[in-house]
Order: structure tokens, then C-alpha cells, then sequence
């Protein structure tokens, strides 16, 4: 059986007699059992998902409604709750714990009869751009084995990538979503700060954080953040804006004017994506759209200022993760100050330690204007730069990631190197506005590239009907 691309095809065989949900969960658990080097999933709801599938056929023959996203089978990165289930962010520190609710975006999803297949591995924390900091082992990128697929939402792209589900849920703080997405050659989008209910994710910079849908289909990416967006009495910074039907975009129409920042293309990304994005910005100019090559000064200091201010939130909601509320308590504890200091010691992996002593830094007396308080005006400089830019620009342009996915190890050693990878993606977080990821292109070796399309906020619909129409 070929891939499915489109949740639509699956339900039109499935209201032809064509298929099953149980035939179609038996096809993604016999992928995920072909493909273990791939380290995808941390847990497979095998039998769960069997019985939810034959329930949902039973209803369907008996001719019962059926939500919007019935036949869909899903995975979820291992930091969106779902109650009764277990969750660690990929850290050694919730060992065990399991989740006493689901989150708001887990919930819409199951309203709407999407079928949960299990948690996908991730950075710990989130917190990464290879998916080799989970405590559980690295992904492992599906079309080679010896490279990454990209992080910190690594699983959930290997496992759509592979066929290993249909769709899958990420987060995305700093790109997240969109670099793993771009590196295993599928769509991903980080929506509108505030779009999406952020009720029942693990927090990694609250500020950032967003979830979202990675597909094969821009379609489906669509209909997902309908089905999860809008307001949530969970969560004060979810939005009350109506939420459009974005499942019913279409091509925009007429020509269309992009910005590129002129340091894309001054010796940053590698030669073939150079050739592949400058090769896009001459059909696009040829189809008739503007492309200005425009200077945006701030792009250097994009990483840096994420950094600051992503630790300096991490380094505060991670200290709830004590040994005394959830997840593993360090077994030589023997009293309160060693509950938290081995417990935290021992739980966390390098990178989180790192980023927890980053943003006490940047926190700390006498450091704090120097850095967190600077950074915050740069936030704030940078937002409404983007949106100057954004008044006289249908869309920023860019690749997503500066490099096709690159091997295991590679930058694992130089964390400065990988962080600099996440400069196209970064700025969207930073400044709240809705970016996706798109395949554009291949390189030799047949690693996929993504296009980054980054709108002004709550511009979702623009978004997918831009993308649409360059795709
Ligand atoms: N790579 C970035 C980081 O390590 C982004 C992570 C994310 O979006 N969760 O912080």
C-alpha cells in the first residue's frame, strides 16, 4: 500500500469499504516494528489502539456520526499530556510518572475521534535540534540511518516521515516543529503565539512554546489547527479569537510580494540549498511575484537573544522537577537538600543542566539587565521590525534549516555550532507570529530541504493559502 498523503483519502476508503481503522492501525504498527533502529516511539498504545480502531469501525458501520478526524491515527511528542498515560519529555526525571489529565490539544483531538498510537521520542525537555539528547537514545532519520532527523520534535517527523502514523503533534520554542519537519522532508507549523491552549504541554520557554501539527499534506496541517486552535479556559494566554476555517483555504490568487533578508544568501546555507532556494526565488519571480531582498540587521542577534531568554524561562519552570512532586526521587536521598539536589543531578541530562545554569545566569543579581533585561528589548525591537517589514510583505522567505540533516555526532560536541542552526526559525517565536515548513527541494543524496513561510500574527489563513499557491 502507498502512503497516504491526505486524511481525506483515508476516510473516502474508508466510507468505500476500501479499508479499516484496524486495517489501518495493523499497517502502522507492522512499519513500527519493521523500523525499531529507528527509535521513534517511546511507547506504542498497541492494544489500545486496536480496541479504539474496531470500536470506531463498529460505529462507522452502524452508521453512527463520526468526528472530523475519525481514521486518523496520531503520535504525540513525549511532552503533551494525555491522561492515564505516561509522559517524561524524553527525561529521566518523570521516569514513571503518568499524567492525571489530558492536554487541551490531546482533548480536541480525541473529540474529534482521532486514534493515539503512542509518545514519540523528543530532545529532553525539548531542548535541541537532533534529537540526540533524549535520555531514551537518539532518532534516528528514516532515509539514513546515520543521520539525525532533526529535533527537538525528532520522533514525531521520523515517525510521519516513515509512515509510522499518519500525523503526529510537536512543539516548537525555537523550531522545534519546523527544522525536524524541513530535515525529514514533511510540513510542520508553528502557529500564532496563543493560538493553540498550551494547557498540559511541559513547559520549555512559556513565552515560545506552542504546539502544532507535522503532516504530509499542507491539508491536513490545516484541518489540525482548526480542530486544536482557539480559546481554553485552561490556559489565560490561549487566545479568544474566533478560529476561521482554515481547513478551507485556497491558492491565493494574484501575485504576491516576499521578503528575503540578503544575509540568506551571503555564504550561510549550504551550496546545493543556496542553488535549491535561489532556483525558488527565480519561479517565483517568473510566476509573476515580487521578491525583495531586504536588510534586517537584528538577524545575528536572533540566536543569541533566544537563547538568553529560553533558558531563562526554562531555568525557572524546570525547577519544579524537585524529586518531591513527581517523576524519580533519587533512591540515596536522605533528606530534603539531597531530594533536590540528586534527585535533580541525576535526573537531568547535560544539555538541560547546561540550560538550567545558563538562565540562572541571566537571571541572576547584577547579570539580570546586562543580559535577560537587553534581550528583552531586542525581543521587543525585533517584534516590531517584523512587523514593519510584514505590513509592506505578504511573507518572509526562507530555507528553514541552513543544512540538510546531518550525522549523529556531527554537532553534538559544539553546542554553539547547533544552536546556530536554528537561526531562520527562532525569529517566529521570538516574535509570536505563525511560520510553516515546507519540502521544496532534494539535495544529491536525496535529503529533503524545507521552505520556511513565516506571516504576521494570526495570519494562519494567509499562510496556508500562500503556501499553497507557491508550493
Ligand atoms: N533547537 C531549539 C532549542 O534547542 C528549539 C527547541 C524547541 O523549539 N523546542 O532550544
Amino acid at each position: 500500500m502507498s502512503a497516504y498523503h491526505r486524511l481525506a483519502d483515508i476516510q473516502a476508503d474508508l466510507a468505500a469499504g476500501k479499508t479499516t481503522c484496524v486495517a489501518l492501525a495493523e499497517g502502522y504498527l507492522s512499519r513500527i516494528k519493521a523500523r525499531p533502529e529507528l527509535n521513534a516511539f517511546l511507547e506504542v498504545f498497541e492494544e489500545e489502539l486496536l480496541q479504539q480502531a474496531a470500536a470506531q469501525d463498529a460505529r462507522r458501520a452502524e452508521g453512527q456520526p463520526l468526528g472530523r478526524l475519525h481514521g486518523l491515527i496520531i503520535g504525540l511528542k513525549d511532552n503533551i499530556a494525555y491522561q492515564g498515560h505516561r509522559f517524561s519529555a524524553s527525561s529521566k526525571i518523570l521516569e514513571g510518572f503518568e499524567s492525571l489529565f489530558s492536554a487541551t490539544v490531546t482533548e480536541r483531538l480525541l473529540a474529534e475521534d482521532a486514534l493515539i498510537i503512542g509518545r514519540l521520542n523528543c530532545d529532553e525537555f525539548a531542548m535541541g535540534s537532533s534529537n540526540e539528547n533524549s535520555a531514551y537514545g537518539p532518532v534516528r532519520h528514516p532515509l539514513d540511518t546515520e543521520r539525525v532527523p532533526g529535533g527537538s520534535s525528532g520522533g514525531s517527523a521520523a515517525a510521519v516521515a516513515a509512515n509510522l502514523c499518519h500525523a503526529a503533534l510537536g512543539t516548537d520554542t525555537g523550531g522545534s516543529i519546523r527544522q525536524p519537519a524541513s530535515l525529514c522532508g514533511i510540513y510542520g507549523l508553528k502557529p500564532t503565539y496563543g493560538r493553540i491552549s498550551r494547557h498540559g504541554l511541559i513547559a520549555y520557554g512559556s513565552s515560545f512554546d506552542q504546539a502544532g501539527p507535522m503532516t504530509r499534506s499542507l491539508e491536513d496541517c490545516a484541518l489540525l489547527l482548526e480542530v486544536m486552535a482557539g480559546p481554553d479556559q485552561f490556559d489565560a494566554t490561549a487566545a479568544r479569537k474566533p478560529v476561521p476555517a482554515y481547513s478551507d483555504y485556497q491558492p491565493a490568487s494574484g501575485t504576491m510580494r516576499f521578503a528575503v533578508y540578503e544575509e540568506v544568501l551571503q555564504g550561510g546555507l549550504e551550496p546545493e540549498l543556496e542553488a535549491a532556494f535561489k532556483a525558488k526565488i527565480e519561479a517565483l519571480k517568473e510566476a509573476g511575484h515580487t521578491v525583495d531582498f531586504v536588510k534586517f540587521p537584528y538577524l545575528d542577534l536572533l540566536v543569541p537573544v533566544y537563547y538568553l531568554l529560553a533558558t531563562a524561562e526554562a531555568s525557572s519552570n524546570l525547577s519544579r522537577y524537585t524529586g518531591v512532586l513527581y517523576g524519580k526521587r533519587s533512591p540515596e536521598a536522605t533528606d530534603l537538600r539531597t531530594t533536590y539536589t540528586l534527585s535533580r543531578s541525576q535526573g537531568f541530562g547535560e544539555e538541560v543542566k547546561r540550560r538550567i545554569m545558563l538562565g540562572t545566569f541571566v537571571l541572576s543579581e547584577g547579570y539580570y539587565d546586562a543580559f535577560y533585561g537587553k534581550a528583552q528589548k531586542v525581543r521587543r525591537v525585533v517584534r516590531d521590525e517584523t512587523r514593519k517589514l510584514l505590513e509592506s510583505h505578504d511573507a518572509i522567505l526562507s530555507p528553514t534549516s541552513p543544512v540538510a540533516a546531518f550525522k549523529l555526532g556531527e554537532k553534538s560536541n559544539d553546542p554553539i555550532q547547533l544552536y546556530l542552526a536554528d537561526i531562520f526559525t527562532v525569529q517566529a517565536n521570538i516574535v509570536g507570529m505563525p511560520a510553516i515548513t515546507v519540502p521544496f527541494a532534494n539535495n544529491s543524496a536525496g535529503l529533503p530541504y524545507g521552505l520556511q513561510l513565516m506571516c504576521g500574527p494570526w495570519q494562519e489563513e494567509k499562510l496556508f493559502s500562500l503556501t499553497a499557491a507557491i508550493e
